[in-house]
């Protein structure tokens, strides 16, 4: 019997480690709440997070199986959950970051250590190109993009792997009767506990109450979870807005992006089976076999399929950037000569932090995150560079807030996505280039709906004021939308501070 320990892999299809159990099989699948995870997380991943699971359970319960679900140390309860099964082996899909890394290596520890020691085995699922396998010619992890990527497009990818049949998998009640046999307290058998975050608890597809992890319901409105709902997302992507992509996927009002991100981050979908996917779109662009479409008159459809396959090369890029610096979760990828003197600015950053800074565009992508845990990329890179950059507020400020709203939070993008808009990551922006918000807003929302969409104060405003309002004075800034607040800062003259503050750190005052 072996027992599959699902992390972020939350589904049956494309799931490289639970293939392999399968092929050996008979599997139990197990799912562990970690209090060390849960420290790091924001509710509307955990809320995500357990209907994903509540999904994975029901595709278990269709195939006559359960979901074995526990709290506690994952050191401790999954050797005692392979102990108490008789298990020959645990296997799982490995994770790329630091504590991901250091609690693996306990859980094998553990493992080793155990009165019959218990096997256990590692597959790469998360990525079609496993962290390490792409180098430069020094044998060195790429830090810059542009080459990795060509590596990354050329390299041969595996095909989708296989989902276990019922037959491969231990059926519910012989799950039920081996664990009430062998483990020390009580297996519970309910539907939703409000119990459930006290203590070192093992059921049989019993999820908590999100308040029994210690997190209210998020007020954000989530997506649907799930495979089947990821499923119908990357379809529904890959039937018509893939072709526009290039074209489309800075516009934040068009929304044209395929909103993939939490189901890669919790792995509801599999990377190889959405990038089938995008072949497949691929071969039909090659084909013009799109008629159906509806494409702008100066969409390039290969193209476009090419620079979405690039976003999904940039989510591989960062994360093997984690796997070998672990520690830029919380420290500088790129190290300049003197400290960078970040500002310590509560009520700007509070104001960041409510969409009420009085740029509209950095608002409205504030107030998207509140509203709706997710914020159009464009914006994500606009509101950072107004932060690190406007405020001079260090960029672990941003990424904390990110980390706890975000519901597609995934450390090794967020960490890239920061320390890019900070000029201190892999490949960063140039910190003399700070983008400038105004222009930002009327390059990328000319019409400003998506500033209209999320400030209603700005609803039905002229977007020419909407795109001037830093330019306006009170009177005229009260006429023509009295509740928006005015700029809570120059922006022209925070450029030169964080020139000055970048100039500084590098050792050229
Ligand atoms: C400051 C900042 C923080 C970010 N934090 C996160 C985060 O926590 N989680 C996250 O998944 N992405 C993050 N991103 C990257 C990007 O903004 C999101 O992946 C994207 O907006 C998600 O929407 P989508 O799925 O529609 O993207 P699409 O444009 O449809 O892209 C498809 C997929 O490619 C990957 N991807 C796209 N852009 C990037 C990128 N720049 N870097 C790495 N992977 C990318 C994502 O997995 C995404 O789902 C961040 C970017 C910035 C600037």
């Amino acid at each position: 019997m072996e027992l599959f320990w699902h992390r972020r892999d939350v589904r049956l299809s494309d799931n490289v480690g639970l293939a392999a159990a399968a092929d050996r099989g008979p599997v139990v699948p197990c799912f562990v709440f970690d209090d060390d995870v849960l420290e790091h997380a924001g509710a509307p991943r955990v809320r995500y997070l357990i209907d994903s699971l509540s999904a994975l359970r029901e595709d278990y319960r269709d195939r006559g199986s359960d979901l074995v679900i526990a709290h506690g140390d994952p050191a401790s309860v999954i050797p005692e959950v392979a102990d108490a099964l008789g298990a020959d082996r645990v296997i799982w899909n490995e994770g790329y970051s630091g504590l991901s890394r250091e609690r693996d290596a306990r859980v094998e520890t553990a493992l080793d250590d155990a009165e019959v020691a218990i096997d256990h085995e590692t597959h790469h699922d998360a990525v079609l190109q496993k962290p390490g396998s792409i180098r430069t010619n020094d044998g060195e992890p790429y830090s810059v993009f542009t080459y990795y990527w060509r590596k990354w497009h050329d390299r041969a990818v595996d095909s989708p792997a296989r989902t276990p049949e019922p037959d491969d998998l231990v059926d519910a009640d012989r799950i039920r009767s081996r664990l009430e046999s062998g483990v020390s307290g009580s297996v519970t058998d309910s539907v939703e506990s409000a119990e459930f975050g006290t203590g070192e608890s093992i059921t049989v597809g019993t999820l908590p109450a999100i308040s029994a992890l210690g997190f209210e319901e998020p007020d954000a409105e989530l997506p649907p979870a799930g495979t089947e709902a990821a499923r119908s997302r990357l379809e529904g992507f890959c039937e018509g807005d893939v072709f526009r992509y290039e074209e489309k996927r800075d516009l934040p009002a068009e929304a044209a992006t395929s909103k993939l991100s939490q189901d890669l981050s919790f792995g509801t979908i599999g990377i190889r089976e959405a990038y089938a996917a995008t072949e497949d779109a691929m071969a039909r662009a090659r084909e013009s076999d799109l008629d159906e479409v509806d494409l702008p008159a100066e969409a390039d459809p290969e193209s476009s399929v090419e620079e979405f396959q690039r976003q999904l090369a940039w989510r591989e890029f960062y994360m093997q950037v984690l796997r070998y610096n672990p520690d830029t979760v919380s420290a500088n990828y790129k190290t300049y000569e003197n400290p960078i003197e970040w500002r310590d600015d509560p009520e700007g950053l509070a104001a960041w932090k409510r969409g009420e800074t009085g740029y509209p565009i950095v608002d409205a992508g504030m107030r998207q995150l509140r509203a709706e845990a997710y914020m159009h990329n464009r914006v994500r890179m606009i509101v950072a560079s107004f932060l690190t950059k406007d405020l001079l507020v260090d960029w672990r400020e941003g990424y904390a807030h990110f980390r706890e709203r975000l519901c597609d939070h995934d450390t090794a993008n967020d960490v890239g996505g920061w320390q890019w808009a900070a000029s201190t990551g892999t490949d960063a922006q140039p910190y003399f280039r700070i983008f400038n918000p105004m222009t930002q807003g009327e390059r990328y929302d000319p019409d400003a709906e998506y500033i209209a969409e999320y400030v209603p104060e700005l609803r039905g405003v002229d977007p020419d004021l909407v795109h001037e309002w830093h330019e306006l004075d009170d009177d005229r800034r009260r006429e023509v939308a009295p509740e928006y607040p005015a700029p809570i800062v120059d922006h022209s003259e925070r450029r030169e501070t964080a020139l000055a503050a970048f100039e500084a750190a590098r050792g050229e005052d």
